[in-house]
């Protein structure tokens, strides 16, 4: 999905001029890229239409006559990522009251606690909801632990007595991470349990009781009266219910059926370590108006994310989360690597040159910082870099990363700190003695006039290509590989460059979008 609708935009920026036709032809590979993405059709129709009208009243205006064709593409890109993010961001462009000033403030979602804050020192119960097998009990546990580094005297009560082994799962989830919990081998009335399980918590002064529920009943309606009776007698704070990002087009339909049988207030997202790109998610907060206030990225504890609107979709279009892997590096607590990076930002933003040692340090760090797959969706141009969406083959990227390296390290200063652009020359330029020769022709096919005529068509335009210069075989040598390999490296990293630049620029669209500009 990310790469046609990279695609797309790539079009977009190759067109000498945006008018109503590009802009279509834009919208009309972006909405059947969000359609195969399991993005709602009828929402995908209705951003259509938005962004169009939209689009073509910005272009139309008189007051914008002057607008050069990089702001125009600007427009239209920051129009459709803006929509994308109000469809996941259900409180965007909704002034919210600050509790503590009383201020209107921020107008989008911006962290868990915007979605729910347990109150300290009291009891907060908090229910889970969805499907079996969609992830809640270990979203339970995540959250749990979440709740309890936060300071949180917290619990898990399991009141899945419909599955054979379940209450052993959350007993092993929880005690793996020192989470207090509550359930019965044999107590088989899910009601009963969850309300002994909270009262008991309570009782000894628990700040956060999460209580986790059956996703599976013979008929859908057993379910749903199930939640409706434990809802009842727990009284929760929060219900979250528990999404699949693997769900597709039947996302809509079950979380409006969740959302009438159990009234969350919250999803959680799980599974989008995998191939999912998470469009479903879209279409369940678009039909609910709920937001999603985590995603679950892995199997374990600690997989769990605040969820965040822009990045999520900036990934979601291939983009690059680029915010995402600037926050992993930061955990990494790379010695003086935090430093370097905001540097590196500084820099691009002030118009300098996303370097090849630039780039160097962000391969070094993707190499240290463990499941290759999970961090290169994070890059932009990673994916499509990698061969892959984004994932894949951890092995086959490693090595094709380590050569990367070895070309790198086969560079000198000078070399490292420039754009790449002394690797290549023109063929123009220094032509070799044939393409000389057909430059010359060219020549003499244009300025003496009485040229053959075919001939001179057949040379109408400069050649554009560019060879390899004596550096670019030099540094084939240094690091064993072959000048065609650096050529894609420099291409790839040309790439990369690109994408950072667009979106890091002070300018850019990225910025204007965070609200930074
Ligand atoms: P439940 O039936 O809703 O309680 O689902 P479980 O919590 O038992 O999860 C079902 C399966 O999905 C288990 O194998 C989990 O390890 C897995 N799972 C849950 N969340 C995630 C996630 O975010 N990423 C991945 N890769 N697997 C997950
Ligand atoms: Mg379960």
């Amino acid at each position: 999905l990310g790469r046609r609708i990279n695609t797309a935009f790539q079009d977009l920026s190759r067109q000498p001029t945006v008018d109503a036709g590009t802009v279509d032809q834009l919208l009309k590979t972006v909405c059947s890229a969000l359609i195969e993405a399991d993005v709602n059709v009828k929402l995908v129709a209705n951003l259509r239409t938005q962004v169009r009208s939209e689009v073509s009243a910005l272009l139309n205006d008189k007051a914008n006559a002057n607008w050069s064709d990089a702001q125009r593409r600007q427009r239209v890109q920051k129009a459709v990522f803006d929509h994308l993010v109000q469809l996941v961001d259900p409180n965007h462009g909704q002034q919210k009251t600050d509790p503590e000033s009383g201020a209107q403030v921020a107008s989008a979602t911006s962290g868990p606690s915007d979605v729910f804050k347990p109150r300290k020192g009291k009891p907060n119960v908090i229910m889970f909801v969805g499907l079996q097998g969609s992830g809640k009990t270990t979203s339970c546990t995540k959250l749990a632990l979440y709740y309890q580094k936060r300071g949180y005297k917290t619990g898990l009560v399991c009141a899945d007595t419909f599955r054979a082994g379940a209450f052993d799962q959350l007993k092993q989830n929880a005690s793996k991470n020192n989470i207090p919990f509550y359930g019965s081998y044999t107590e088989t009335d899910p009601v009963a349990i969850s309300s002994a399980g909270v009262a008991s918590f309570k009782a000894n002064r628990f700040e956060v009781i999460i209580v986790d529920t059956s996703g599976r009943h013979k008929q859908e309606q057993e379910l749903f009266d199930e939640m409706r009776e434990i809802d009842a007698a727990v009284t929760p704070d929060l219900t979250i219910m528990v999404l699949d990002a693997n769900i597709g087009q039947a996302a809509e339909a079950q979380s409006r059926a969740f959302k009438d049988a159990a009234g969350y207030g919250a999803i959680i997202v799980t599974k989008l370590d995998g191939h999912a790109k998470g469009g479903g998610a879209i279409s369940a907060v678009a039909a609910t108006k709920t937001p999603i206030m985590f995603i679950g990225t892995g199997e374990h504890a600690t997989d769990l994310e605040p969820f965040r609107a822009q990045p999520f979709i900036s990934k979601l279009l291939g983009m690059g989360d680029i915010t995402g892997l600037m926050d992993k590096v930061e955990e990494m607590q790379m010695n003086g690597g935090q430093e370097r990076q905001r540097e590196m930002l500084k820099k691009i933003e002030e118009g300098g040159t996303f370097s090849i040692r630039d780039w160097r340090e962000q391969l070094a760090n993707i190499m240290g910082m463990g499941p290759l797959s999970k961090i290169a969706g994070m890059i932009p141009g990673m994916g499509q870099l990698l061969g892959g969406g984004g994932g894949g083959d951890d092995e086959a990227a490693g090595s094709k990363m380590k050569r990367m390296m070895y070309i790198i390290d086969a560079m000198t200063r000078e070399e490292l700190d420039s754009d790449g652009s002394l690797f290549t020359a023109p063929v123009r330029h220094k032509p070799t003695p044939r393409e000389a020769g057909a430059v010359v022709q060219h020549q003499e096919a244009s300025t003496s006039g009485d040229g053959s005529k075919k001939k001179s068509k057949k040379k109408k335009k400069a050649p554009t290509k560019v060879r390899m210069t004596a550096r670019a075989r030099r540094v084939a040598r240094g690091s064993g590989t072959s000048v065609r390999e650096v050529e894609e490296f420099l291409m790839q990293y040309r790439m990369v460059a690109r994408m950072v630049k667009q979106m890091g620029g002070k300018n850019s669209w990225m910025r204007q979008m965070s609200g930074a500009a």
